[in-house]
């Protein structure tokens, strides 16, 4: 693009090149961009980031479904975010479903929504706060601390990842509820990625990228992976 002479007149000799247009788009180009779509990438860069908009409700419990499902009067069915617990005749079943109950049932409760607010069943996605004197407490991390939660993270909601990883550590180290029933059919080694381990067998784990191969299953536990769903390693 070529600079209008009566421009390239008025400026100094060494702008006088017709490259100052060019220069001038590329400007307003990177400007746009990092007002729109760019900034958007840019602000969620990195693991620990924060949702774009401020996300937080205030809701009262009405009903405890299981250790991970509770519905408020405002936003109905809420799954709890990054923790999972176990099924309906599974082992400690009725336990996590009392322990969630025990902490928010009948309560006013905080909930803090991450990247997803809605999964594919229209339940709202939610971290979940609760007073306690005057202390908050995330009632996900209580239940991984008790070990009646395995931490289950779906990226990209990632808030809390950390401290839930943490606190299933210490359940682990010190055998508490799941972590104190024998392992299932062990395997002589697992498949470990990101956030899950599985089987050697399990279709799963050949979609992992750069999985690592690791012996001691309570090892695995202890930096925070979750069990995978499927094939209950
Ligand atoms: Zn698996």
């Amino acid at each position: 693009m070529r600079v209008p002479a009566a421009l390239r007149r008025g400026l100094p000799r060494g702008l006088r090149r017709p490259s100052l247009g060019a220069v001038v788009i590329f400007l307003i180009i990177v400007f746009a961009a990092a007002r729109g779509p760019l900034r958007k990438t840019l602000w969620r860069a990195g693991p620990d980031a924060a949702p774009l908009r401020e996300a937080r409700a205030q809701d009262r419990i009405v009903h405890v479904v299981d250790g991970d499902t509770i519905v408020g009067a405002a936003h109905g069915t809420i799954r709890v975010l990054s923790i999972d617990t176990p099924e309906a005749g599974q082992p400690l079943f009725a336990e996590a479903a009392a322990a969630l109950a025990q902490l928010v049932a009948g309560k006013q409760v905080e909930l803090l929504f991450d990247v997803e607010t809605v999964d594919r069943y229209g339940r709202a996605l939610a971290h979940v706060l609760v007073a306690d004197g005057a202390e908050r407490r995330l009632a996900g991390e209580e239940l991984v601390r008790r070990g009646l939660a395995s931490v289950f993270i779906i990226p990209p909601n990632l808030l809390f990842a950390e401290r839930l990883k943490a606190a299933q550590k210490e359940a682990v180290l010190n055998d508490r509820g799941l972590w104190a029933l024998p392992p299932p059919a062990p395997e002589p080694y697992y498949v470990v990625g990101a956030y899950k381990f599985h089987r050697p067998s399990c279709a799963h784990a050949a979609q992992i990228p750069n999985p690592r191969m690791q012996k001691d299953r309570k090892a695995i536990l202890a930096q925070g992976k979750s069990p995978c769903r499927a094939c209950l390693p």
